[in-house]
């Protein structure tokens, strides 16, 4: 392909939702992306190689502000983290559009509602042929069609646990997930979260919309493609050509329209990192870009019960939303909680080095291994910046109040429910899985570098389609509603004929 009309970097959930949507349009597009296809290997199932190991984290360090260096949980291949994800596809709520007082302050409006983005979480559903079920969830916003599929069973001890928490009178749930289980336990008896994809049980970015757009003979996919900078006309209005590298090689490209999606952190590290260089970057007259970085308050917990076995091999099918809107006495809200892939005694040997490993198998093997999940609130202060070649993260966590307030109802439920011992540990703050907001959308252009449509306010031929734009974090996670936004966009993009 000579001369794309759109290049899209990054071939995450942004990006190659983008492009699926934008398949069949006429328009052609090329996807630069700064990795490689991930191939089957006995590693993409071993815990050891996985979590002891790292063998798929990246080769580069990035710096924690006014600290250490420290190597980044954040995966380049193509479909970008959602190789890696718990394929959780599950909605926003309706009121975390709205604004909503949390115990550490306000999480802000979005500059639309919950129904304006519901027909494309409907269509993101279907292209991620999402299994779940309506009806059991107090928080489940309206759905115009039903899933796809029925959910992914229970394991017998987790329908036990769902069993438990319903005596206490709770409404656990299934989580909805993209996720084929015949398809995946037939690659390999392993839980997905956290697992990286090789074949087609996990619905993630590469195999479900990618595999969509490349069907277009317009649409192409060029790997081992690190975007570098973008330049601006002289007048700054528009973005006139894309910089990156090919085979060692310097390239450059200049399409009509360009469509960042390198996630959060990479998408600001490039804008920051583009001419002139002593600037703000670029598409940040608002001086927003990298700033508001969230990434969810989030801990592990274990409810452990000696005498019972937990012999599941996924475990991940539950959800409990009944403390999202409230602590569950009319105050203000805590979060979502939700089940882990099954953890084993290699992933907490990761976690707890100095304990032996036979207590720790023994510890896995009788415990059920929750997720706990809150908001994480936007603060200009805590942000992205760069430092020549480094990315330098500043995250100044918000509403931890929330967290603690959630371990402590969640810790005397599990105890209800009969697990003597429950252990809890914060995630690792150097893991931005549910990295989002720092180029966020809004209507006022003093305030947030996209417009409601993922344009940049500055220059009118660039949008940004990945976890930036999010203006909050909600406490559920992010894939399905970037995915969402992501096709609502291509739609703005084809009818308003922009890449022409
Ligand atoms: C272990 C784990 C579990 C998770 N579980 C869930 C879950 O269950 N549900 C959920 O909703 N979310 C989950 N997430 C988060 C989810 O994966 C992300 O929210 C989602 O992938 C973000 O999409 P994105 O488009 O913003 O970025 P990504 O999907 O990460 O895509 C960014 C892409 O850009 C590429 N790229 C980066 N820099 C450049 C560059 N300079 N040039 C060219 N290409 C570049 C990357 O290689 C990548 O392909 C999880 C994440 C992790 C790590």
């Amino acid at each position: 392909m000579t001369s794309p009309d759109i290049v899209i970097i990054g071939s995450g959930i942004g990006g190659a939702t983008v492009a699926s949507g934008l398949a069949g349009s006429g328009a052609k597009v090329l996807i630069l992306e700064r990795g490689e296809r991930l191939a089957a290997s006995h590693a993409t199932r071993d815990t050891k190689a996985i979590f002891v190991e790292g063998r798929f984290r990246p080769k580069e360090m990035w710096r924690e502000a006014g600290g250490a260096d420290f190597n980044p949980g954040n995966y380049y291949y193509v479909g970008g983290n959602s190789k890696f994800y718990g394929a959780v596809l599950i909605r926003y709520r309706r009121e975390d559009f709205l604004a909503m007082e949390h115990f550490g302050g306000v999480s802000p409006a979005w500059p639309f509602p919950y129904e304006e983005l519901e027909p494309w979480y409907s269509k993101a559903e279907q292209l991620f042929a999402v299994r779940g079920a309506l009806g059991d969830d107090p928080t489940e916003p309206f759905h115009s069609l039903p899933y796809p599929f029925t959910p992914v069973p229970d394991e017998p001890a987790i329908a036990r646990a769902r069993n438990e928490l319903k005596g206490l009178g709770l409404h656990p749930a299934s989580l909805p997930l993209g996720v084929d289980i015949e398809a995946w336990l037939g690659e390999g008896r392993t839980p997905w979260d956290a697992f990286p994809n090789t074949g087609s049980g996990k619905m993630d970015a590469e195999s479900a919309p990618l595999a969509e757009a490349l069907r277009d003979p317009d649409i192409t996919l060029l790997t081992s493609a690190p975007v570098e900078w973008l330049d601006a006309s002289a007048d700054g209005r528009t973005i006139v050509t894309v910089r990156y590298r090919y085979q060692g090689e310097a390239k450059s490209v200049s399409p009509k329209l360009v469509i960042l999606s390198a996630g959060a952190i990479n998408s600001a590290a490039i804008l920051l990192r583009s001419p002139p260089a002593k600037g703000k970057g670029l598409a940040n007259s608002s001086d927003q870009v990298g700033r508001n970085f969230m990434n969810h308050n989030s801990s592990a917990m274990l409810a452990v019960d000696p005498r019972r076995r937990n012999d599941s091999v996924y475990q991940k099918t539950l959800m409990l939303n009944d403390y999202y809107l409230s602590d569950g006495k009319g105050g203000k809200p805590l979060g979502n909680v939700q089940l882990l892939g099954k953890i084993d005694g290699s992933i907490l040997k990761a976690n707890v080095r100095h304990a032996p490993k036979f207590a720790l198998d023994f510890m896995a093997g009788h415990a059920i291994d929750w997720y706990l999940m809150c908001e994480d609130l936007p603060d200009p202060e805590s942000r992205v910046t760069v430092d020549g070649e480094r990315i330098v993260l500043q995250w100044r966590r918000t509403n931890l109040e929330s967290l603690e307030r959630l371990t402590k109802v969640m810790r005397a439920n599990f105890r209800a429910c009969g697990y003597p011992i429950v252990l809890s540990r914060p995630f690792d703050k150097r893991t931005p899985s549910h990295q989002c907001g720092t180029i966020r959308l809004g209507d006022d252009p003093a305030g947030a570098p996209l417009d409601p449509y993922c344009r940049s306010f500055d220059h009118g031929n660039l949008f940004v389609v990945d976890g930036g734009f999010l203006p909050t974090s909600a406490a559920v996670n992010p894939a399905l509603t970037i995915a969402a936004q992501a096709l609502r966009v291509a739609d703005h993009i084809r009818r308003k004929d922009l890449a022409r």
